[in-house]
């Protein structure tokens, strides 16, 4: 059984998909972590952005892998851990322009699928529910006021020890939100058959609550 969640950028997808990965005992992938290692890996190597047959060439010839340690899951790009590398502003302002390319978006879902064969899962990113895994059992689209994303992005910049000015990043949220919305192939978009968690004013561990119980109703009702 799989948990797909998407939605907008800064909403805490990844802190609430990590932790109901742990409660429920499944692997969690988190999907934009992907995305970015390849923009970090094209602007590491002097790749241009705009370059979409350069950038799928470099995805083929790179290896992305992800590792769910005690501290949370890490991203290797080749074998290097780049986790905090992938968190950098200057990923996070071009990781938009990379995954709206058809070929290197065709690429990323089949590594997703793969990591997810023959395994319960719990993914998260933004087409997770509409393409990558459409018969996952429970979609999540979580979502919070656009005031506390960016309050939340800012926290999790600043505790990681990266500087960050709040007014700017509300800006820059709303931006990569619309590039990702905008974009032809599999734009961020709530599954018909998701469930809208609005997380404003919410606490994670209430939000998690909320997942496992919604998830241990549709195993109940499956098995029954
Ligand atoms: O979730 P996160 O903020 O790390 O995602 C970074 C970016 O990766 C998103 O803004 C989006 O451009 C891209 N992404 C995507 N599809 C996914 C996951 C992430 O296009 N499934």
């Amino acid at each position: 059984m799989n948990i797909a969640i998407d939605g907008p950028a800064g909403a805490g997808k990844s802190t609430v998909a990590r932790q109901v990965a742990s409660r429920l005992k499944l692997l969690y992938i988190d999907t934009g972590a992907m995305y970015r290692a390849l923009t970090y890996a094209a602007i590491h190597r002097d790749c241009p952005l705009t370059d979409e047959e350069r950038l799928h060439s470099l995805l083929e010839s790179i290896q992305i892998t992800l590792d769910a340690l005690e501290d949370g899951q890490h991203v290797y790009v080749d074998g290097h851990d780049v986790t905090n590398e992938v968190r950098m502003p200057v990923v996070t302002d071009n990781v938009s322009q990379v995954s709206a390319y058809p070929s290197i978006r065709q690429r990323m879902v089949q590594l997703q699928r793969e990591l997810a064969r023959n395994k319960s899962v719990v993914m998260d990113g933004r087409d997770i529910g509409t393409h990558v895994l459409p018969d996952a059992e429970l979609k999540i689209f979580l979502t919070a006021s656009h005031e506390e994303r960016a309050q939340r992005r800012y926290h999790e910049l600043v505790n990681r020890g990266i500087e960050a000015d709040l007014p700017q990043l509300a800006v820059d949220i709303a931006e990569r939100d619309r590039k990702d919305s905008e974009r032809e192939t599999a734009p961020l978009r709530q599954a018909s058959d998701a469930v809208l968690l609005d997380t404003t004013g919410i606490s994670v561990d209430e939000v998690v609550n909320r997942i496992v119980t919604l998830y241990l109703q549709v195993k109940e009702h499956a098995e029954a």
